[in-house]
């Protein structure tokens, strides 16, 4: 019988993805065997000539079947960076994106202080979290309408040792802030649901059949949730309080409408993120 070796399991791989169409076809068989075989794609490279046996190639042939049917490369080894922290993502939460780094990254850069934040919608806790380990000062509540996300976002905050200064609440968006002895916020922020329905069929595969559709979709035109928060976010805020959003390409002046239609707020700030596309918007009260 034939011994694999890392090298043609590589290789052998990455030439299976490109005829099933999968995107990064060798980075994704490097991740998925070094996240088998517990070796970083460093190790990995130093490892070429080591044989493979037969238990790792079984496991290795369902991680390879599940990623043929799309499965993104995070729920199969249920990990994703984020702001160079490491995070427990599986189906139950959307895998966070390089892109909502610009929102985290606008936020260090304004807020130095101590202060009160809210997320809305906080998936796997990426975006709360972050914040936990940049300013361990300030008192931290994040939300989301899934229990099973929280459940993942909760996960997070132990291993990030941020438990103690991170509050989880669930329920529709503003509704669980109602309940605090306080309910407002120096700052409210989100990357909320904001996907059109009618643009599923252009989402990638392995967003459209494996992410949870909760954290992606908002009506017809995708301004659901963020039409509402716009609405509803001056009576959550403090004096000087700031809105932050991350929004979808072409959703910009859109959303700069809402917010101006809106006495409340003063000022309106666009942010755009690495690729040059208006990401983010940042509104005071
Ligand atoms: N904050 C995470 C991130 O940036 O990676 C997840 C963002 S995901 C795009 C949107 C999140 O909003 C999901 O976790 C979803 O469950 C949550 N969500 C959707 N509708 C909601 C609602 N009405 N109230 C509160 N959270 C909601
Ligand atoms: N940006 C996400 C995507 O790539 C959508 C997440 C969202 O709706 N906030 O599909």
């Amino acid at each position: 019988m034939k011994t694999w070796h890392v090298i043609d399991l590589i290789e052998w791989t990455t030439e299976y993805f490109e005829r099933h169409e999968i995107p990064t076809p060798r980075l994704d068989a490097e991740l998925l065997l070094g996240h088998l075989l517990q070796k970083s794609r460093l190790q990995l490279y130093l490892s070429f000539e080591m044989p493979v046996f037969q238990g790792a190639l079984s496991k290795f042939r369902e991680l390879i079947k599940k990623r043929v049917d799309h499965t993104p490369v995070s729920y199969l080894t249920n990990h994703k960076e984020f702001m160079s922290l490491n995070f427990y993502v599986d189906s139950r939460v959307l895998i966070p994106r390089p892109e909502t780094e610009t929102l985290v990254e606008t936020v260090l850069q304004h807020q130095k202080d101590s202060c009160r934040f809210v997320e809305i919608g906080t998936g796997c806790g990426a975006i709360a979290i972050s914040f936990s380990h940049h300013r361990p000062d300030w008192e931290l509540i994040a939300t989301d309408l899934s229990t099973e996300a929280l459940e993942v976002a909760q996960q997070n905050a132990l291993t990030h040792n941020c438990a103690d200064q991170l509050t989880f609440l669930q329920g529709d968006l503003f509704e669980p802030l109602r309940e605090l002895p306080n309910p407002r916020f120096d700052w409210i922020a989100s990357n909320p649901p904001y996907v059109g329905t009618g643009e599923a069929s252009i989402l990638p595969l392995d967003v459209r059949e494996h992410e949870p559709e909760i954290a992606l979709f908002a009506g017809p035109d995708g301004l659901d949730i963020i039409r509402r928060i716009v609405t509803d976010a001056p009576q959550f805020l403090n004096t000087d309080g700031k809105l932050i959003l991350e929004i979808g390409c072409n959703q910009s002046h859109a959303v700069q409408d809402l917010i101006k239609s809106q006495p409340a707020y003063k000022h309106c700030e666009v942010i755009k993120d690495y690729a040059d596309i208006e990401r983010v918007l940042l509104a005071s009260v």
